[in-house]
């Protein structure tokens, strides 16, 4: 089995997931550890990414756009995708209603039009949070695919929408809608393991990187030997795996994935592309 796909999901909170995640408006210390993934950690992941020639996808908050302008220019000139991932960086779940969640988005999508001139195909919800709203707003702004659901880890697929859970009977997970799912995992994320914080006990950090990597490349090669036609999506922030001791195995993990003859790099507009092409929705 083979013919896998990676695609680097980079989510480029910068300040956003600190003020929004973290509740750190009053916190410069905080900010700051986004300023570094905007002035430090996104540069140096572009140079690697020039260096081997691989395409990747930046989801980028609008935040981020109109904070770090320039650095959000070089991720569009270099040739990667931008695709949504909020203005800010607030839980859809966490919003008053249909109403802001559906502002926040649409604002999102200015901001993107603004770097690249198009408007964005796809949408990773922030901390990969849906509301009952979501899956309609992201259809009703035309959206192609999203990548925050976890019902599968190798496959994309539709993705259901209508779902029920009422207390007094069984799940009902609805039926397929025309948005296409690019798959992701908190095993595959390396800002839960890596991230120290206080005030979220289950964000450790100071774990040894070689254990987390190990997961990575025992999932790829699995998928590789296991699933035909396979995509990896790999969610990496600046910030986080920007840092040298990161950066450094992410080298090895690219040059790994490169040294497979059937393995390929392809943007996340590029997999759903072919998804869609390859999986027609027949109703
Ligand atoms: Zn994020």
């Amino acid at each position: 089995m083979a013919n896998a796909t990676v695609s680097l999901s980079i989510h480029f909170d910068a300040v956003s997931t600190w003020l929004w995640s973290f509740d750190s408006w009053d916190m410069p210390t905080r900010h700051s550890r986004g300023v570094y993934g905007a002035d430090v950690g996104a540069p140096r992941l572009l140079d690697l990414l020039d260096q081997y020639d691989i395409p990747s996808t930046w989801c980028i908050p609008g935040h981020t756009i109109e904070s770090f302008p320039e650095i959000c220019e070089e991720v569009h000139s270099h040739g990667h995708g931008v695709q949504h991932h909020g203005w800010s960086h607030q839980g859809p779940s966490t919003f008053e209603s249909k109403e802001a969640e559906y502002h926040d988005i649409e604002w999102g999508i200015e901001s993107i039009r603004g770097l690249t001139g198009e408007k964005p195909t796809g949408y990773a919800s922030p901390a990969w949070d849906f509301s009952e709203h979501t899956l309609d707003i992201l259809q009703e702004l035309g959206f192609e695919w999203d990548s925050s659901v976890m019902a599968a880890d190798f496959r994309p697929h539709y993705l259901y929408g209508g779902w029920a859970a009422p207390e007094d009977g069984p799940y009902q997970r609805g039926e397929p809608t025309d948005l296409i799912e690019l798959p992701v995992s908190w095993e595959r994320d390396d800002f839960p393991p890596f991230t120290y914080t206080w005030s979220r006990p289950h964000r450790m950090g100071y774990v040894p990187e070689d254990a987390i990597f190990q997961k990575w490349y025992d999932q790829f090669d699995w998928m590789y030997e296991h699933v035909e036609n396979g995509v990896f999506v790999l969610t990496l922030h600046p910030q986080v795996i920007g840092q040298a001791h990161r950066l450094m195995r992410l080298e090895a993990f690219l040059q790994h994935v490169q040294s497979k003859p059937e393995a390929t790099f392809k943007t996340m507009d590029d997999v759903a592309t072919d998804f869609r092409k390859a999986n027609p929705k027949t109703s």
